[in-house]
């Protein structure tokens, strides 16, 4: 007779995006790894090919999960608006919600519960439905969430002081939010859409059984405990928050190949820790006058760096984002006159999109100019690099507050030039900071890079906080 398997069964459901895809990923490793779990992941994809070509150069996920892509969907077919990237992606899962709610109809071992991005949230319908316990897996950090959280209960006159008045958004027991590092939520007005959809999301996480977050404890202490705290958060959501971060699999990218990948390899003949790292995620991209400062400041700093150079693009600050993981071939033609070839003892141009795990793990890494995201942040931080943040959208400009103000772990400059371009000097002064070994400040964001490393290291140790929250689920029959 067949055994019937008593392994917990968790459903995971991903969002389109790479971004959203390593996270959710990374947590299925650790369930099946550590808890010996059964994982399905769920994708929704756009472009099937692009999805299986990301998907296959990541091999550590490969005999541990049950990876089921959603049939693509066409956003094109589904709106000729331009719609900001958050209404676009709730518009894309939602597409995607009958064919998720059919391939779990029809499995024969149903899952016990589904753990869905900040983007799947309306698949919490779908877990009522079939009994199964419904978590959010909040894959950046508690300062986002409790933003999110709180954007339903934010009164409309507190609402117009920020919008309008530019006045700094109060969050309960948290850090308030200065209007110049808003979401993008906040700098439309006109956006109806786009604020009903966020609002509808920090409504629909507060009914979840609970909120698996990507930070620790000791990173984030404050924001946590509002969280928490009855008399702040505990007004309007009893949600159980627990901080499991950093999750960061194995050393092991996406776009990663074998044998050793050639800028590993040249990785490995400089000095250590003096390699610049400067890449702005899965979609960055900047306008051709941004990119020729950049490129202009890399150069007169006259220190290494490797730099993920995409092409430019005049009207939007994710312009790959559903072209991610791409790679491309030959010097890119868009960088100013002679830079590739009077910096070519200096540094690597890599189109698209390079190793990215694997570079920052790297011993001759001394710095990342980083879009900010939270995937590369945390992958900063786990390895002690320090940064030189340039936030590009979506929460990126919170995170980069945090990284310079709060953990006094980034440089950054806001001292743009009258056409909204970060200078060459600026660029050159913040690469200076972070890579000079002689520059005080530069000493104290490497020492608290350091300091931080050891933290998250600490809080996922067998006994630590994050390891003990990730315990707290399974215990709670999840
Ligand atoms: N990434 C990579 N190579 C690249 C660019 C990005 O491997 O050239 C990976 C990076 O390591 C991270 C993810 O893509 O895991 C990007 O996630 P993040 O949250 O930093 O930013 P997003 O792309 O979602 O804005």
């Amino acid at each position: 007779m067949a055994q019937v398997s008593t392994k917990p069964h968790v459903a995971l459901f991903a969002s389109p995006g790479i971004g959203h895809l390593i996270p959710v990923l990374q947590l299925g490793e650790r369930f099946v790894s550590r808890h010996n779990f059964v994982v399905t992941v769920f994708v929704v994809v756009t472009d099937a090919a692009t999805a299986e070509s990301q998907l296959k150069q990541q091999s550590s996920y490969k005999n541990l999960l049950n990876v089921v892509l959603l049939p693509p969907v066409d956003l094109t077919s589904l709106t000729n608006k331009p719609l900001a990237i958050l209404s676009q992606l709730v518009l894309i899962v939602r597409q995607s919600l009958p064919d998720l709610r059919s391939a779990i109809a029809s499995m024969k071992s149903r899952p016990t519960a589904l753990i869905v991005d900040l983007f799947g949230t309306e698949a919490f319908a779908i877990a009522d439905e079939f009994h199964m316990l419904k978590y959010e897996f909040f894959t950046t950090n508690a300062w986002f969430l409790a933003l999110t959280l709180y954007a339903p209960h934010v009164d409309r006159e507190h609402e117009d002081d920020h919008i309008l008045r530019h006045m700094p958004l109060h969050i309960p027991g948290c850090a308030s939010i200065l209007y110049e590092d808003t979401v993008d939520v906040y700098t439309d007005r006109n956006d109806k859409l786009l604020h009903d959809d966020y609002v509808r999301i920090g409504r629909r996480l507060a009914e979840a059984d609970g909120i698996l977050i990507n930070t620790w404890e000791s990173l984030e202490p404050k924001t946590l405990q509002a969280l928490r705290d009855p008399k702040a958060f505990g007004r309007f959501s009893q949600v159980r928050i627990l901080p499991i971060g950093p999750l960061v699999s194995g050393f092991q990218s996406f776009g990663s190949s074998q044998p050793k990948d050639d800028i590993l390899q040249w990785l490995d003949d400089q000095p250590t820790e003096s390699v610049l790292y400067v890449s702005f995620g899965s979609g960055g991209t900047l306008s051709a006058d941004q990119l020729t400062e950049l490129a202009w400041g890399l150069e007169q700093s006259q220190h290494r760096f490797i730099w993920v150079v995409r092409p430019p693009q005049e009207n939007s600050a994710c312009g790959a984002y559903f072209e991610q993981a791409k790679r491309a071939d030959g010097t890119p033609e868009y960088l100013p006159d002679g830079f590739v070839t009077r910096t070519q003892k200096l540094g690597l141009v890599v189109p698209m999109w390079a190793p990215q795990r694997e570079i920052l793990a790297h011993p001759s890494i001394g710095g990342f100019l980083s879009h900010c995201g939270w995937n590369s942040t945390l992958e900063s931080l786990i390895n002690g690099v320090p940064l030189i943040a340039w936030p590009l959208y979506a929460e990126q400009t919170m995170n980069a507050t945090m990284l310079t103000d709060q953990l006094g772990i980034a440089a950054r400059s806001r001292e743009l030039m009258p056409n909204g371009v970060l200078g060459r000097h600026e660029i050159e002064k913040m690469v200076r900071t972070v890579m000079n070994k002689e520059d005080a400040k530069g000493e104290t964001i490497r020492a608290r890079s350091q300091d931080l490393k050891r933290t998250a290291l600490l809080a996922v140790a067998e006994g630590g906080s994050s390891y003990a929250a990730l315990s707290q689920f399974y215990d709670y029959g999840y």
